[in-house]
């Protein structure tokens, strides 16, 4: 699917070229990756047959660090045993072999690696952290890893797309206010009050803005909204997670 290596028939996960490559190990999960339980503080995220899956991959369940994510900008560096990291919608790390993970159902789960420094972010991003700068916060937090952003490799996991994700007055409103030089090149009207609104050119671009090199996001353009055989989708009722997880190698 549009460059995503699949797994599985139907695929259970798909992989990124751009880390495959480099030897991040990494996954994103669909909706036939039946081991996940509701992130929570108190249990981790994945229910004990999905750790034979992520060993496979190289990602070691036992040190899965995960956040409760509240749609906001913040970071945390993730705690060195893996777990529970915080209230945060930024994780990131300098160790190796540490798993983090992000949950989404439409939002974007963004992964930016720079191996040779080495530096991992993983950020969680909807409409409410686009305007409240996590693609920044994330791009920050690499730089103050020690991560060179401009030698990152970022990938954008399947999310919804500006084919599927139609919004009103009150969220262009906020939008407007964040980037008044950039908003319009990522909204077209739809019906009167409504429209579409492109979150994925407004993340690559705030990315890029951030100090990412334009040819180093692997966006594979894959809307969540439009594959519910295959994907997990809020706003189609499809109330499931989609689960990123990276480490460093
Ligand atoms: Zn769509």
């Amino acid at each position: 699917m549009n460059g995503l290596i699949s797994y599985g028939e139907p695929p259970a996960y798909f992989l990124y070229r751009s880390l495959a490559v480099l030897g991040v190990p990494h996954a994103t999960t669909t909706r036939h990756f039946e081991a996940i339980s509701s992130p929570s503080e108190k249990a981790p995220p994945f229910r004990a047959d999905a750790a034979a899956t992520l060993r496979r991959l190289g990602l070691d369940s036992e040190r899965l660090t995960y956040a409760r994510q509240v749609h906001g900008a913040a970071i945390a560096t993730a705690p060195t045993r893996g777990g529970f990291a915080g209230a945060v919608d930024v994780l990131v790390t300098r160790e190796r072999a540490l798993p983090l993970a992000i949950f989404t159902a439409d939002c974007l789960a963004i992964v930016a690696c720079d191996v040779g420094a080495p530096a991992l972010v993983v950020a969680h991003v909807g409409w409410r952290g686009t305007v409240r700068g996590a693609a920044e916060a994330a791009v920050k937090a690499l730089g103050d890893a020690g991560g060179r952003p401009e030698q990152a490799v970022v990938t954008i996991a399947p999310s919804i797309g500006p084919c599927c994700y139609e919004v009103d007055d009150p969220v262009i409103t906020v939008l407007r206010k964040s980037y008044p030089d950039l908003w319009e090149r990522w909204v077209r009207a739809a019906d009167p009050g409504h429209f579409m609104l492109d979150l994925w050119s407004a993340n690559e671009e705030l990315l890029v803005r951030a100090g990412i090199a334009a040819d180093r996001i692997e966006n594979p353009r894959v809307c969540t909204a439009c594959h519910p055989e295959l994907l997990y989708s809020y706003r189609k009722g499809n109330r499931g997670r989609l689960v990123t997880v990276a480490a460093l190698p």
